[in-house]
């Protein structure tokens, strides 16, 4: 058995008593707690500062590891995602060991579980290597509904790929599922097959990351319809519906998937309600660092904390992050939202995130049986112990 204490623990879901030792068996489990005077004291590691369990990041795009600095702070999200599409083009070797660095670096800082973003098989070489769980998103778009089988046919060849993959032997989980980029960049036809692939599937989106997506949906005006012009996209088919893009896109996909929505900075009190009432199992997943970058906003935290819903933490790219702690969205959150405790917070970046990426069976707390990890914050700084 291996001991550890600090002067604050945080479970998980909440701060735990004073004079409380962390016991874990050899492999990692976590036995339980124990009273400090029931250890020999030589026997118990002793940190200063807070001692909590693996963090997780539920949502970034290792594929884009390799963009780092190279896109302005403060463009706003329509022209951001032109300068993404810009800046791909990278040789192989330049990104693998792009991606390879961003999975140190996530480890060191205390990541134990990824929610991933793919488009490619970019990150396949490394998924098997990294010590954490790993969920690959695979990313579907096509916004003209003629191409839809033809996009999604590529997707699932990606998909695939993922999927054909072996489980590594480190214990860690390796899982995928077909997703939609975005309500604005996916046509009802793409939707359909995304619905249909596989039932009960785990779906992330990026929602209502700027007021151009609700503009356009709403009236169809704005710079979202002013990209599809200006790209001669034939947008004929879409007609605008008076109400935000979550109403409309949550009727193409059925209750039974529970969905991971991303960003939700433009997300109000109406589709919160309209979330409540959509049969879905639904985590709300903030990326604050990657919302100041690219549009200097952040979503309406309270009215999302509020909710009742499950909140997890991502950071978004490395085009729009300066790094992909997930400590570092709980120190902005901190600065930003005083009115959150931060007892909320270290669980949004904890067991949140494990829940919404089904892994709350295996790690997001200091739970006997589970192998939480360990993972160790001072003076701003987190590292992973276990
Ligand atoms: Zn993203």
């Amino acid at each position: 058995m291996r001991y550890f204490t600090a002067a604050r623990i945080h479970d998980g879901v909440q701060f735990v008593d004073d004079e409380q030792v962390l016991a874990f068996e050899e492999d990692g489990t976590f036995h339980g707690f124990v009273a400090a005077d029931t250890v020999a004291a030589h026997e118990v590691v002793h940190f200063e500062g807070l001692l909590m369990p693996g963090l997780v990041n539920a949502h970034c795009h290792l594929e884009l590891a390799h963009t780092k600095g190279t896109i302005p702070e403060d463009t706003g999200l329509v022209p951001f995602l032109g300068l993404v599409v810009e800046t791909r083009s990278a040789g192989e070797e330049e990104k693998q060991e792009a991606i390879k660095a961003a999975i140190t670096a996530l480890e060191q800082s205390g990541c134990i579980a990824l929610g991933d973003i793919a488009n490619s098989t970019d990150s396949l070489p490394q998924r098997p290597k990294a010590n954490m769980h790993l969920h690959t998103f695979v990313e579907t778009m096509g916004f003209i509904p003629e191409f839809a089988a033809q996009r999604f046919e590529y997707s699932v060849n990606v998909y695939q790929s993922f999927k054909a993959q072996a489980q590594p032997d480190n214990g860690y989980v390796l899982s995928q599922s077909i997703v939609p980029h975005a309500p604005y960049s996916v046509s009802d036809q793409l939707f359909d097959l995304i619905n249909t692939f596989e039932e009960d599937s785990l779906i992330s989106i990026h929602n209502e990351e700027s007021a151009a997506e609700n503009e356009y949906f709403r009236s169809k005006t704005g710079l979202m319809q002013d990209l599809y012009q200006r790209l001669k996209v034939n947008d004929a088919w879409f007609q605008p519906g008076g109400q935000n893009s979550l109403p409309v896109y949550l009727n193409y996909l059925s209750a039974g998937h529970p969905l991971l929505l991303v960003h939700n900075t433009f997300m109000d009190a109406q589709d919160i309600d309209t979330l409540n009432k959509s049969g879905h199992e639904v985590s709300l997943c903030l990326c604050p660092n990657a919302n100041w970058y690219i549009e200097r906003r952040y979503p309406d935290v309270a009215l999302l904390a509020a909710s009742g819903i499950n909140i997890c933490l991502g950071t978004d790219s490395l085009a729009s992050n300066h790094q992909m702690n997930v400590y570092e969205e709980v120190l902005t959150l901190k600065r930003n939202f005083p009115g959150i405790p931060e007892e909320r917070l270290l669980a949004w970046a904890s067991s949140g995130g494990a829940k919404a990426l089904q892994l709350d069976h295996l790690i997001g707390s200091f739970k006997p049986g589970l192998k939480p990890g360990l993972v160790h914050i001072r003076e701003e700084q987190s590292a992973r112990i276990l």
